[in-house]
C-alpha cells in the first residue's frame, strides 16, 4: 500500500528530501496546507538522469524482451487500479476535482497501463521490401533517459500517458509534476517503485521531481542525457522547451492549450446538447484542454438554448470534491481562480453580458475555498480576447451564427486546433464541420470521451506530435534500419 508521501521525492530510485525548496500543497476546497514537499533541484535532476541513464542500460532492464517489459506495465496497472481509491482521494485533495472525475482519472490509469502492454506485446518490426540482394529490417530500439512534464489539471492521467509508453520503449523517466500538484504523482510513484522492485528491476527507471517548471522542468529539458521530451501544458511554455529542445537536436512532444469551439446547429436534439455544451465546459470546472470553452449556436435557437442553458448552470450544484452532491468543484488554486476573475472583468470591460455567474459563490462554506461560480458571457465578437484566449476555468463565451461559411471560418479563426463538438441530427452536416473545423479531435453528439486507443494530439498552437493510440510506443523509441546481404559475391563497383 503506498502511503501518503509526506515529505519525500523519487531521486536515483531512492525516496528522499529534495535540495530544492519546499512546496506547501494547498487543498483548494478550504485553503488548508495538506503537506510540505522538499522540492527537486537543479543537482537532483543531474543524479536522477545519471542513475536513469544506467538504469536504461542496465542488462536486467535492456535486456528484457517486449513481453518481459509487458508484464511489469500489467503489474503497475493492477496495483494503480487496486490504489484507486486512495490515488483518488489524494488527487481530490490536491486538484479540488470532485472523487467522480478523479476515481475515473486513477481507473484510466490502469486502464493506460493495460492497453500499452498489450499494444506492445503485439508490437511487430518490419521486415521492408527488398530491392536488391538484401533483407532489409525496420527495428524500434529505446531513447535513453526522457523527460516527461504535466500540468496541474489530471496529474494521474497524463502521468500514465508518458510513463507507459516510455517504460514500454525500454526507457527511463524523469517526471516533473506541476508544482500545485504534485502528491499523486508522487503517490503513483511508489506504485510503480514497488512493481520495479518486485521485478527486480532497477528503481532509478522512474524518477518523480518536483520543483519550479523554470528550475526543475527546464534542468530536465537541457540535461544531455536526456533525449526526449513528453510535455503537457501552457502554449507557451510548449514553445520555450520547444526551443530549448530544438537546440539540442531532441524531440519534443508538445500536448497544448485549447479554445474548443462548440456547435450547436439549428436540427440538434437540444436536451442532448444542452447536457453535453454543460458538461463540455463546467466539468472539472472548465480546466481541460479541451473544454468546449466557446459556443456557437445558430441564430434561430440561440435566445431558446442560451436561455435554458443558463437556467440549467444556476441550478448546477457547487461544492468540495468530497462531496457526492457536487458538479462543480473549487479550482485548482485560489491565484488560478483570480486570473479566471480577472478573464470575467475582461468581458465586462469589453463590453461582454455576463448572464450567469461572474463571481465567487456567496456563502460560509465558500470563503475559504478557491470556488468561481460556472459563467456564460456573450454579446462579444468571436475576437473579443475572452474568445481568443484559453481561461483554463468555468467560463462559457456564446456567439449566434447563421451561415456555415461563416461559422466555419470564426470556428477556425483561433490559433489554437484541439478539440471541437458538433451538435446535430444531420449527418452530412456532421460529417461536413467535422472535417472543415481545424481541431485535432472532433465529437459529433457527445464531447469530452476518452479513449487511450484512439490518437490525440493538437493543431496549430495546440501541440506538436500525437499521444495513444495503437502506435504509442513507437514515439519513445528511435527506429533504425538494418540491411542484411544475401549475396555471397562482393559487391560490383568492389570488382
Ligand atoms: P504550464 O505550461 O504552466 O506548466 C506545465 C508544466 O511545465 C509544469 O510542470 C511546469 O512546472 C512546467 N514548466 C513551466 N515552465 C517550464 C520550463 N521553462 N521548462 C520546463 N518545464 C516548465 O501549464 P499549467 O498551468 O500547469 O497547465 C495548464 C495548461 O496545460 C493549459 O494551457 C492546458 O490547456 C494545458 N493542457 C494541455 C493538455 C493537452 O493534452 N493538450 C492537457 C492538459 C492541460
Amino acid at each position: 500500500m503506498p502511503r501518503i508521501p509526506a515529505d519525500e521525492i523519487l531521486i536515483a530510485g531512492h525516496w528522499r528530501r529534495g535540495g530544492g525548496l519546499p512546496i506547501h500543497t494547498v487543498n483548494p476546497a478550504d485553503g488548508s496546507v495538506i503537506t510540505t514537499v522538499h522540492a527537486a533541484s537543479v543537482d537532483d535532476v543531474d543524479e536522477a538522469a545519471r542513475a536513469a541513464a544506467a538504469a536504461a542500460a542496465a542488462p536486467e532492464w535492456r535486456g528484457l524482451l517486449p513481453h518481459q517489459r509487458a508484464r511489469v506495465l500489467y503489474r503497475i496497472g493492477d496495483l494503480t487500479e487496486e490504489h484507486a481509491e486512495h490515488l483518488s482521494a489524494l488527487q481530490t485533495a490536491d486538484t479540488g476535482k470532485t472523487l467522480g472525475e478523479t476515481r475515473a482519472l486513477a481507473l484510466s490509469a490502469a486502464g493506460t497501463f493495460r492497453y500499452t502492454a498489450a499494444a506492445l506485446e503485439t508490437a511487430e518490426d518490419a521486415l521492408t521490401p527488398s530491392r536488391g540482394p538484401y533483407v532489409t529490417m525496420s527495428v524500434y530500439e529505446p531513447i535513453g533517459v526522457v523527460g516527461a512534464i504535466n500540468p496541474w489539471n489530471s496529474p494521474i492521467a497524463s502521468d500514465a500517458q508518458k510513463i507507459a509508453p516510455a517504460l514500454a520503449g525500454g526507457n527511463a523517466v524523469l517526471l516533473k509534476p506541476a508544482e500545485w500538484t504534485p502528491l499523486v504523482s508522487l503517490a503513483f510513484g511508489r506504485i510503480v517503485h514497488q512493481a520495479l522492485t518486485e521485478a527486480g528491476l532497477p528503481t532509478a527507471l522512474l524518477a518523480v521531481l518536483p520543483g519550479k517548471g523554470s528550475i526543475v522542468g527546464d534542468a530536465i529539458v537541457r540535461h544531455p542525457l536526456v533525449g526526449r521530451i513528453g510535455f503537457t501544458g501552457g502554449t507557451g511554455t510548449g514553445r520555450t522547451i520547444a526551443r530549448t529542445a530544438a537546440d539540442r537536436l531532441i524531440p519534443a512532444a508538445l500536448e497544448l492549450g485549447g479554445k474548443s469551439p462548440t456547435i450547436v446547429r439549428e436540427d440538434a436534439d437540444t436536451a442532448q446538447a444542452l447536457a453535453g455544451v454543460m458538461y463540455g465546459i463546467f466539468s472539472s470546472s472548465g480546466q481541460s484542454c479541451i473544454a468546449g470553452s466557446r459556443l456557437f449556436v445558430h441564430s434561430s435557437l440561440y435566445d431558446s438554448f442560451i436561455g435554458e442553458l443558463v437556467d440549467r448552470v444556476r441550478k448546477l450544484r457547487i461544492g468540495p470534491g468530497t462531496s457526492p452532491d457536487t458538479q462543480v468543484a473549487p479550482l485548482v488554486h485560489h491565484k488560478h481562480r483570480d486570473a479566471v476573475a480577472a478573464y470575467v472583468e475582461l468581458a465586462r470591460e469589453e463590453g461582454g453580458r455576463v448572464l450567469c455567474g461572474g463571481h465567487s459563490p456567496e456563502g460560509e462554506q465558500y470563503a475559504k475555498g478557491a470556488y468561481y461560480l460556472p459563467t456564460v458571457i456573450d454579446s462579444l465578437p468571436n475576437s473579443a480576447r475572452v474568445c481568443q484566449e484559453e481561461i483554463f476555468g468555468p467560463v462559457l463565451v456564446a456567439l449566434p451564427y447563421g451561415d456555415e461559411d461563416e461559422l466555419v471560418a470564426e470556428a477556425n479563426d483561433s490559433v489554437f486546433g484541439l478539440a471541437c463538438g458538433i451538435w446535430t441530427r444531420d449527418a452530412g452536416a456532421a460529417w461536413r464541420l467535422g472535417r472543415r473545423i481545424e481541431a485535432g479531435t472532433v465529437w459529433i453528439n457527445t464531447y469530452k470521451q476518452f479513449s487511450i486507443s484512439t490518437p490525440f494530439g493538437g493543431m496549430k498552437d495546440s501541440g506538436l506530435g500525437i499521444e495513444k493510440g495503437r502506435d504509442l510506443i513507437r514515439a519513445y523509441q528511435r527506429q533504425k534500419s538494418l540491411y542484411w546481404g544475401t549475396d555471397t559475391a562482393p559487391l560490383p563497383w568492389a570488382n
